[in-house]
């Protein structure tokens, strides 16, 4: 199984370490031809709106749709950002991957100086992350729930794409790689 991290900006040995660790060969992805024959797809978080202008720069948008459609994707924080498909606090020439039929809130967490590490639940287990300047999803429409915190959605699955409102990799948290992984095997 091969799984790509975008890597344009933030952890991304972080996220394919993790990958590693559960198996999976993690490869960077920078131009078109790397999306080729990836089985998956994380989105690491970062800053959208320096995102979303690198994979304009990087002319990785519309591969990046049509990968995003079909193939299993991990997005977190920022890369839960970019899968929106509504944002509130979007700059206007934010340009967003969407797919992901969720509204969601930029920096609703609050400020840099507002980062905090905390516990969230799963259905079945809990684990520490990362919150970073990390955005609130508002609605989460017909997505599945995967992870509170403080009763609030942070994390969510609607068919292919998986989206978190923290940074997993900080904390060395593996549940939503696995849940990535397991959702390739089962197209498999
Ligand atoms: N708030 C940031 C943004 O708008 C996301 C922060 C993060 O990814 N840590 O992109």
């Amino acid at each position: 199984m091969r799984v790509g991290v975008l890597a344009l900006q933030g952890d991304v040995r972080e996220h394919q370490r993790i990958l590693e660790s559960l198996g999976a060969e993690a490869v960077w992805v920078r131009r078109k031809e790397d999306l080729k024959n990836l089985d998956g797809l994380v989105i690491p978080g970062g800053e959208s709106t320096a995102i979303s202008k690198l994979i304009g720069i990087f002319d990785l948008m519309q591969t990046l749709r049509e990968f995003v459609a079909t193939k299993p994707v991990l997005g977190t924080c920022a890369g839960l950002i970019l899968l929106s498909d509504q944002v509130e606090g979007r700059l206007d020439d934010q340009e967003l991957i969407g797919g992901l039929d969720i509204v969601s809130s930029r920096n609703a967490y609050g400020s840099q100086a507002n980062s905090f590490e905390a516990t969230v639940q799963y259905e079945d287990t809990t684990e520490p992350v990362a919150f970073i300047r990390a955005p609130k999803i508002l609605d989460t429409k017909s997505a599945k729930v995967l992870a509170t915190y403080q009763g609030q959605p942070v994390a969510v699955q609607q068919n292919n794409i998986l989206a978190a409102c923290y940074h997993p990799e900080i904390t060395g948290s593996t549940h939503l790689h696995s849940l990535l992984i397991t959702e390739i095997d089962s197209r498999q």
